[in-house]
């Protein structure tokens, strides 16, 4: 007789495993990597109560969960190929299973992902997925590769999830439908996939936003051993947020708004036109919004140079 934790995962997670000798099922799962390529391994947790509400759509929370994990593959250059899923559950509710695993999986077919095992455990509500990413050797692209004069680049517009989530906690600056369109953004996040296997080559570092572009870019800074300087003018705030009127509110929900998911990258002045020609390819508005410097962290300029004080830099979970 099979046991509820054995039936949950053959009804709702064993799958064809495109990419793999042996998925779900065995004490291990077996993978074929490409030779050539260096995998990228990556993790994250989405906890309830830190990262979604209690009620959450579990078809959005099955997307959001390996749509972050897909950025940070995206970040480096990264196909992902496998990942693992380790499950936490209060209970067994199979309508909340199913809606969660078609989230999930739907995501995952979309990028020919396959998922190949986990674990699953009861307790308070919290979900684990590790990302196995292939790139060719020594084409990934790190945080640390950044050079003095490079150009730093953003992808698509900035600032909406930060107002949609202030909004849910009840401090109202959107109108309604910029709202929903926001909250969906934040509810469906899509991985810059295609952007980061483009950049291979082109950008010489990279990471996605999930904590706010200057606190992320910093993270380039310091492991290039660089500053980095922001003309605020050139951000592209999102057209969601454009009808805030308060101008701070709307620079600071750009330079700082976690959940974003876009790639913020360097590359040589030589190759703008390379980048152009990539963000015209795959339909995606990609901004030059400064340069780096020597020194250190992350600086924002108004349009004479002079330097613009922020609210926060980013969002930390143990900050105090
Ligand atoms: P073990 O006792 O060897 O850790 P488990 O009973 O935890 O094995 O899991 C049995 C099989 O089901 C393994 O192949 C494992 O990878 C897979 N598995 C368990 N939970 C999940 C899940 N949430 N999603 C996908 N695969 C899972
Ligand atoms: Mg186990």
């Amino acid at each position: 007789m099979a046991s509820p934790e054995f039936d949950l995962i053959t009804r709702y997670f064993t799958r064809p495993a495109a990419n793999a000798v042996l998925g779900v099922g065995d004490d291990c799962a077996l993978l074929l990597p490409t030779p050539g390529c260096e995998l990228a391994v990556t993790t994250d947790t989405l906890v309830e109560g830190r990262h979604f509400f209690p009620d959450v759509d579990p078809r959005s929370l099955g997307h959001k969960a390996l749509a972050v994990n897909l950025s940070d593959a995206a970040a480096m250059g990264a196909d992902p190929k496998w990942i693992t899923l380790a499950l936490t559950l209060p209970a067994i509710d199979h309508a909340w299973l199913a809606a969660f695993s078609a989230g999930l999986c739907t995501l995952a077919d979309q990028h020919g992902v396959s998922l190949v095992g986990g674990d699953t455990t009861r307790g308070p509500l919290s979900v684990t997925i590790t990302v196995l990413a292939e790139v060719p050797r020594g084409q990934a692209l790190r945080r640390d590769g950044a050079k003095i004069d490079d150009d730093i680049w953003v992808s698509g517009t900035l600032g909406a999830p930060l107002l949609a989530v202030e909004q849910r906690y009840g401090k109202a600056t959107l109108t309604r439908d910029a709202f929903a369109k926001a909250a969906h953004t934040v509810d469906w996040p899509e991985p810059q996939l295609a952007l980061g296997r483009a950049l291979r080559g082109v950008a010489r570092s990279a990471i996605d936003i999930s904590d706010g572009l200057v606190g992320d870019l910093a993270h380039i800074c310091e492991r290039s051993s660089l500053g980095a300087v922001i003309e605020a003018a050139r951000v592209p705030a999102s057209p969601l947020i454009g009808r805030v009127a308060d101008e701070s509110v709307r620079l600071n929900a750009a330079l700082t708004g976690g959940d974003e998911y876009q790639l913020c990258f360097t590359a040589a002045p030589s190759a703008r036109h390379d980048v152009a020609a990539i963000g015209a390819r795959l339909g995606l508005l990609l901004t030059r919004i400064g340069s780096m410097r020597s020194g250190q962290g992350v600086t924002v300029v108004d349009a004479y140079g002079a330097s613009i004080p922020l609210v926060s830099q980013g969002f930390d979970h143990f900050a105090a």
